[in-house]
C-alpha cells in the first residue's frame, strides 16, 4: 500500500508532517508528487501551435492551470523535501517528478522557463483510452493516433499520424511543445536524471 500526496500551496509547508503522520501505517512507498501547472498564455501559445502544426484544437491542457503552483516557495519546499528524503520513515520517500532539485524554485515561481526539455514519451509509450482510441500523453488526448478497435497497435503507433506528431516535436524548440514546459509524463519517461 502506498500514498501519494500532490503537492499544492495549501500543503507544501506541512509535508514533513505528513510523511510523519504515516509512520505508522505500514506503508510500501509514500510519493510526493510536484504536480503539473500552466497558465493562461503557455495554454493559448500551445493551441495555437497545435492548431498550426497538427490541424487539432487542445482542450484538456487548460486543466492544468489551477492555481495551486501559486506562491510556493521553492527554496522552503526544497529545504523540506531534502530534510525528509534524509529521514528514515521506516519507508522508502520517493519525490517525482525528478528534476534538478536547484531547480524547484524555478519550478513553481516561474512556468515559463522550462525545466526539462527534449520531450521521447512519443518514442516510449502511448495511452489507450476506454473508448479505444489511442495517444500519446495525458495533456493532448485531443490528438487521436487511431483506434485499436479498428486497426492493430503496431499499425497506430508507426502510422502517419503518430509520426507527423513525432516530427512535430522534433521541430519545435528545445524539441518540446511550447505547452509542454511543466510536463509530467515527460519527467516520468523522459532522459534520466538525478532528482531529490
Ligand atoms: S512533453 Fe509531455 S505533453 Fe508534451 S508531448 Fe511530451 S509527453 Fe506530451
Amino acid at each position: 500500500m502506498g500514498i501519494v500526496t500532490v503537492v499544492t500551496n495549501m500543503n507544501y509547508l506541512v509535508l514533513d508532517q505528513l510523511a510523519e503522520a504515516s509512520r505508522s501505517f505500514g506503508l510500501d512507498v509514500h510519493i510526493f508528487n510536484l504536480g503539473t501547472y500552466t497558465n493562461d498564455s503557455i495554454v493559448a501559445r500551445q493551441k495555437q501551435y497545435m492548431k498550426e502544426k497538427l490541424d487539432t484544437d487542445v482542450d484538456c491542457l487548460a486543466a492544468y492551470n489551477t492555481g495551486y503552483n501559486l506562491n510556493i516557495d521553492g527554496e522552503k519546499l526544497h529545504a523540506i523535501l531534502k530534510r525528509m528524503h534524509n529521514t528514515d520513515y521506516g519507508h522508502p520517500i520517493i519525490t517525482v517528478p525528478a528534476l534538478n532539485p536547484e531547480k524547484t524554485h524555478t519550478y513553481y515561481a516561474d512556468l515559463e522557463t522550462p525545466v526539462r526539455n527534449h520531450c521521447i514519451v512519443p518514442w516510449c509509450q502511448t495511452n489507450i483510452n476506454y473508448n479505444g482510441d489511442v495517444h500519446f500523453c495525458a495533456d493532448y488526448p485531443d490528438y487521436i493516433l487511431g483506434s485499436i478497435k479498428t486497426q492493430s497497435f503496431t499499425e497506430i503507433y508507426n502510422g502517419d499520424r503518430a509520426n507527423r506528431f513525432r516530427k512535430a516535436i522534433r521541430e519545435s524548440e528545445g524539441g518540446m511543445f511550447p505547452g509542454c514546459l511543466r510536463c509530467y509524463q515527460n519527467m516520468l519517461f523522459g532522459k534520466k536524471i538525478k532528482g531529490y
